[in-house]
This record gives structure tokens, sequence and C-alpha cells, in this order.
């Protein structure tokens, strides 16, 4: 039977306090980032019967541990290669521990696994050399933009080619004001090297994310957001043109196809 859709996406989880998504085409599975552990991870694809020997790469966007806290006992456990930029994974190294196949990520050389090839877009995020990726497969075109920090061009333009995201919307900027959180850490997130807030992602994929046929909004935030406010202020700038799916901060959020 051939398959009725280009790529298959299950964001296993996606907030500050954990990242890691799972995306499939033909048989071909890749996954991006694992900021939970390899035992969540191996369980929440369980859930949907997806077979850790699809598997053939996982790939790292950047070093903070709610994107690699898993990363090495994965990479370890299942023995598929981990791709990062250099500098990623010097600045990596001591968390992910022995590796024993790295392959590494040069921006804007394609990496091509199977039906799938993966085109990174580099971000102004406080880490040594954070990407986005843009993942192509069936002649579609899936985007995970989370850490992007501020709303930079080449981050615009690689949104407007994008037939679907999951795309960061991070804060709400009262709960932030508001917050219990040291004023350091509010200026951190909030500047130009930290998170998109709601308004700022709401601005993006309302100008930008013209071909979107849905955008799941990601790494929100656990104390400064909430799914109604990151929905709301999303669905005021894209309309109906695009569907808008929140992703669960603390599980997976179901399988979504392009
Ligand atoms: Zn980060
Ligand atoms: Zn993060």
């Amino acid at each position: 039977m051939t398959q009725q859709y280009a790529l298959k996406i299950i964001p296993l989880q996606s907030s500050s306090s954990g990242n890691c998504i799972y995306v499939e085409s033909n048989g071909t599975g890749l996954v991006f980032d694992a900021g939970i552990s390899c035992r969540m991870i191996t369980r929440r694809l369980a859930d949907f019967n997806v077979s850790t020997e699809k598997i053939q790469g996982l790939f790292i966007s950047h070093e903070h541990s709610d994107h690699i806290s898993g990363a090495g006992p994965f990479h370890r456990q299942y023995q598929f290669p981990l791709y990062a930029t250099h500098s990623t994974l010097e600045a990596a190294e001591e968390k992910l521990k022995n590796l024993h196949e790295i392959r590494y990520i040069q921006h804007a050389r394609p990496v091509r696994i199977g039906p799938l090839t993966v085109h990174t877009v580099k971000t102004p995020h406080d880490c040594s050399d954070g990407v986005c990726f843009i993942i192509e497969g069936g002649g579609k075109l899936f985007g995970i933009f989370t850490d992007i920090g501020k709303p930079e061009a080449g981050i615009a333009r690689a949104l407007t080619k994008l037939d679907a995201a999951l795309f960061e919307s991070n804060y709400d900027e009262r709960m932030l004001t508001d917050s219990h959180y040291p004023l350091f850490l509010k200026k951190r997130i909030s500047s130009g090297k930290g998170h998109l807030s709601n308004a700022q992602s709401a601005n993006m994929l309302g100008q930008y994310g013209k071909k979107l046929k849905w955008v799941c909004l990601a790494h929100l935030s656990i104390d400064n957001n909430s799914r109604q406010l990151a929905y709301k202020s999303v669905s005021e700038t894209v309309g109906k043109k695009s569907q808008v799916i929140v992703a669960s901060r603390t599980s997976s959020t179901g399988i979504l196809y392009v």
C-alpha cells in the first residue's frame, strides 16, 4: 500500500523542560533533539506503534539540556548516527559522553537520508551554533523552528516555504513580566538571543507562514505561558488559512501529517 502522506510527525514533547520530535517518511524515521529520557522516547514512540528500528539518525539543534538531556543514552542504546554541527558537538561533548558515530552538519549542505533531506537555518539563540531544521520528504517541507531568539530575515524567508511547522511560542509577555523569575532570566528569555513570545510568533506566522497547512505551537514555557494564550494570539494572525495546534508541554501531541 502506498502511503497517503508525505511526512508523518509525532511531537513526543516540546517545552522549556524537554523537546523531542519524530519525523517519518516511507519507513525512514529521524529524531530531532532528545531533551527527554531514552526510556520516555522509546515508550512514547511505542504508544504510536513506531519501532525504533525505523530510526536512521538523531539530529541535535543546540547544546541546551532541554534538547540533549537524553541524547547520549538514546544514541548509545540504538546505535544510529548523531548529527550536529561541529561547534554544537564541542559544546555538548561533556553532557553527551561517549558517542559511537558522529556525522557533522555543515551549514548550507543538506543531509540526505533515504527519502528525507534535512536542511538547517541558523538562529541567533544564545548557544554555540543553534539551528532550526527543515525536513523535506515526498515533495513537502516541514520546519522545526524553536529556540529562535528573534524574528530574523533568514528565519522569515525559510518560513515562507514551509507546508507545515512546529514553531516556537515560548512566553506571554505579561506573564513573564509578572513572574517570579529573577530579572536576569527575564532579560535573557526576552532578549534577541532567547525565545519568541506569543506576539512575536503570531506576527511571524501571520506575515510569513503563507503556505502553512498547519502550525503546531511549541516550546511553550511551563511558567510563563498558557496553551490558551498561545493559541489565541496565533489564531488571530493566521486566520482560517492554517490549522493551529498547541504541542503538549509534558507528553506527546499525537500524529500530524503533511
Ligand atoms: Zn535553547
Ligand atoms: Zn530549548
